[in-house]
């Protein structure tokens, strides 16, 4: 016996050895016997609901019926037979009141386990193309008859395209493609061509935002408005289910997206204190080196007597040493204005582009180049609108890269042309070096930021590719690097040009 029936058996049999003791200890025992009969009564509607408990009671009537209608026959409407003729319609009523109450309690318990099972299989992390067939079978079982002739198919709009389990995708005009449409559920009285009609329902997915989906619930035989109206109900929660799944989600990736951000931001700022921090060890030692140098050399003229050839050559030294130091104090301040939210003063004017590169590879070449300098800039007339000092910056940042991460002997080009970004002129320049790697590429122009053993021995400060950005960027262009290791590295920038 199942668990189910084991309540009603035990109530059963108290009742049966209720009556019993009173039957043996009252005098009119036949009367109390009778009485007996609602035992196998209730057995029968708490065990099989409506149709077991009138059946019993029908049967109850016909096996005792023919000796109460002789006994009328006999004596008239006696008492007695007025009694035993209302026992009948008390017993009648109990068994279908009864057998209805079991059956309204049992479909109230097949209603919320099935609402457990959805709420269960939504409650995971999977996506909807796997949850929704697993919920589509949960909801077959559960709404299985006992001729287990239930088709069901679920439909499910997730953000452009509908996912279906069960089910091919709606088509035009068809109950569900109305439900869909609608939002009000649809019912078919045959939806089959066999000789049985088939009834179908199909019933929104009901959410606040919307119409979620659609039930397709399709079987042979009747289909009640009760259960109509109760897989109209299941639509609405179905839809709320599917929303909060969703919301739930969307929180979850909401969560897990702010974590991975907060670990970035973290992380960044971990490695920025490091890199300030490696900052001022380099540009202390980047400061103190061309300092050393002009103390050494001042001594050397305050001290000694020199050539005028070998002063000359000394001065020239002490020079770059000074130039060296004035670009490295120029770097810091336009970085910190950056920091501090001012962008750089400019004082555009037209620019020749081709003069410009030309003055930048005088600069680097000098009377012994170690590498080999090309200059690309089709246009002669090709002219920015730019500050002439911020440009030149630019490209002496650009050439003293190219010099210091490629080989000697290398070929190092500068590239000017019209381009295709219209109003703007493009001017690159491109090594032969050891290129940087692809993922350190998107940090090269962050501030004080180094690829670390790139170059060892290589001096620098972290500095000039962030100098070239704010400068690119003041202007209204954009700068970008494209590098293959052990090919070579293109940076590209982008300057508005003169009309
Ligand atoms: P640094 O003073 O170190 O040169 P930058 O801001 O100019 O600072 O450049 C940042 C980093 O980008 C450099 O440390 C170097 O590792 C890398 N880099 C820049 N230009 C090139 C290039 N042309 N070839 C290879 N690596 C480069």
């Amino acid at each position: 016996m199942s668990p189910r029936g084991r309540p009603a058996l035990v109530a059963a049999v108290g009742v049966a050895i209720l009556l019993l003791a009173a039957a043996v200890n009252l005098p009119e025992r036949g009367a109390i016997l009778r009485h007996l009969y609602v035992v196998p009564v209730a057995v029968a509607a708490l065990r099989f609901g409506l149709p077991g408990g009138s059946l019993a009671a029908l049967a109850v009537i016909v096996v005792d019926g023919p000796a109460v209608l002789a006994a009328v026959e006999r004596a008239g409407l006696t008492d007695q037979a007025v009694e035993r003729l209302v026992t009948f319609l008390a017993l009648l009523a109990g068994g279908t009141v009864g057998g209805r109450l079991v059956d309204t309690i049992r479909a109230q318990q097949r209603r919320y386990a099935t609402l457990l099972s959805v709420q269960r299989l939504l409650a995971g992390d999977a996506p909807l193309d796997e949850a929704l067939p697993r919920l589509r079978a949960a909801l077959a079982t559960q709404l299985a008859g006992p001729a287990d002739d239930v088709a069901v198919g679920l439909v499910v709009r997730d953000d452009d395209r509908l996912v279906v389990a069960g089910a091919g995708s709606p088509a035009p005009g068809s109950l569900a493609a109305e439900a869909l449409a609608s939002g009000c559920a649809c019912f078919a009285a045959d939806a089959g061509a066999g000789a049985r009609p088939r009834r179908a329902l199909a019933a929104p997915l009901v959410a606040p935002s919307g119409t979620l989906g659609v039930l397709v619930v399709e079987r042979a035989g009747e289909m009640a408005a009760s259960e109509r109206a109760a897989l109209a109900t299941l639509g609405v929660y179905l839809g709320l289910a599917l929303e909060n799944a969703r919301l739930a989600r969307r929180q979850r990736r909401f969560a897990d997206e702010l974590e991975d951000k907060v670990r970035d931001a973290t992380r960044r700022l971990v490695e920025l204190d490091r890199a300030k921090s490696r900052f001022v060890a380099v540009t202390s030692h980047e400061l103190r080196t061309p300092l050393t140098a002009l103390l050494g050399f001042t001594e050397l003229l305050r001290t000694r007597q020199f050539p005028s050839d070998e002063v000359r050559r000394l001065a020239g030294v002490m020079h770059r040493e000074t130039e060296r130091l004035v670009r490295i104090v120029d770097d810091l301040l336009d970085l910190s204005r950056v920091e501090r939210g001012i962008a750089p003063v400019l004082r555009r004017a037209p620019v020749g582009v081709a003069a410009a590169l030309d003055a930048t590879v005088d600069l680097f070449a000098g009377p012994r180049p170690t590498h080999r300098f090309a200059i690309a800039c089709a246009d002669p007339a090709l002219m920015v609108d730019a500050d002439p000092d911020a440009l030149e910056r630019i490209l002496r940042n650009l050439v003293s890269n190219a010099v210091k991460y490629s080989p000697a002997g290398s070929t190092i080009t500068l590239r000017a042309e019209r381009s295709s970004y219209a109003g703007h002129v493009q001017i690159a320049v491109e090594d032969e070096g050891g290129g940087i790697p692809a993922d350190a590429l998107p940090r090269i122009f962050e501030p004080y930021y180094r690829v670390p053993e790139a170059a060892p021995g290589v001096r620098g400060s972290g500095l000039g590719l962030a100098v070239v950005r704010t400068l690119v960027e003041a202007h209204g262009g954009a700068v970008d690097a494209v590098s293959v290791p052990q090919v070579g590295t293109r940076i590209a920038f982008l300057l508005p040009s003169v009309p």
